[in-house]
């Protein structure tokens, strides 16, 4: 039974459905005592459609799912939030973001990276050399460094067109979770890739994530985990069939699961 979830998108992304209140009253079925909206978060000056919210649509974001707090307040604690990528560019709006209160946390969610003139330069589900590996790695970490993240979604995410790590991907692994207990991010189980199946990869059939080669590292390091239903229609936090899996995932590998998150609110 899960009590909480962290990462759940809006029809603002241009890649969700429903209302944001059809999430809450799902959440509300499932017994989910706190939700947190986490949409791809929306960038004064970047435009990105189809993956992300514009600028324009930052307020109504906002103001949707603050008026969903007070309305729901004596039954859910409801969080307001954004999944964002390590863009580097974007980390001092990040920080105002968390230190003026206007949004309660974030999420790393590392898709990609982006250079100083915004333009996308690495797809990290597509990788395909070291040197990208270690691309991912440094901007985790960086992003990690910045202490305005709660939580690390999909932190395996590079893994997802790769069929079986070698020496390379275990030391990236082995590094982002240790960057992960030293700053205290909680490491995310995330559900959305069991609730899309199996899925092909070179020979093997697995799911693109989470992977077993790195969770066994988290479990043997003793990290903190979260489990994140990266939900994308309300109907998605309900899916008993994924949800059950993602927790015998996480109890067969040994997972130190964290019922709740721990918000890394303003350092002011
Ligand atoms: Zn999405
Ligand atoms: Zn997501």
């Amino acid at each position: 039974m899960l009590k909480s979830n962290y990462h759940t998108h809006t029809f603002r992304c241009g890649h969700a459905s429903g209302t944001d209140e059809e999430y809450v009253i799902e959440a509300l079925g499932e017994g989910i005592t706190e939700l947190g909206f986490s949409d791809h978060i929306m960038l004064p000056g970047f435009s990105d459609p189809g993956i992300r919210g514009e600028y324009s649509q930052f307020d109504d974001y906002v103001t949707s799912i603050n008026q969903l707090k007070v309305k729901y307040k004596d039954r859910i604690n409801i969080l307001l939030g954004f999944e964002a990528e390590a863009f580097q560019i974007y980390f001092p709006y990040y920080k105002e973001l968390i230190e003026t209160g206007v949004i309660d946390y974030l999420i790393l969610g590392n898709h990609c990276q982006m250079n100083e003139s915004r333009t996308i330069t690495d797809y990290f589900g597509k990788i395909t050399t070291a040197s990208e590996l270690y691309r991912y790695r440094d901007l985790a970490i960086s992003a990690l460094q910045t202490g305005i993240f709660s939580c690390f979604a999909h932190p395996d995410y590079f893994m997802s067109s790769i069929e079986k790590p070698d020496k390379d991907c275990l030391n990236v692994m082995r590094e982002i979770i240790q960057a992960s207990i030293a700053l205290d991010v909680p490491l995310e189980v995330n559900v959305a890739g069991i609730r899309n199946g199996l899925k092909k990869i070179g020979k093997t059939e697995r799911w693109i994530y989470p992977t077993t080669e790195f969770f066994k590292i988290a479990s043997e390091m003793n990290a903190k985990c979260i489990l994140g239903l990266d939900a994308h229609a309300p109907e998605q936090i309900s899916d008993e069939d994924a949800n059950e899996k993602a927790i015998l995932f996480a109890r067969r590998m040994g997972l130190n699961l964290l019922e709740k998150l721990d918000i890394k609110r303003a350092h002011v």
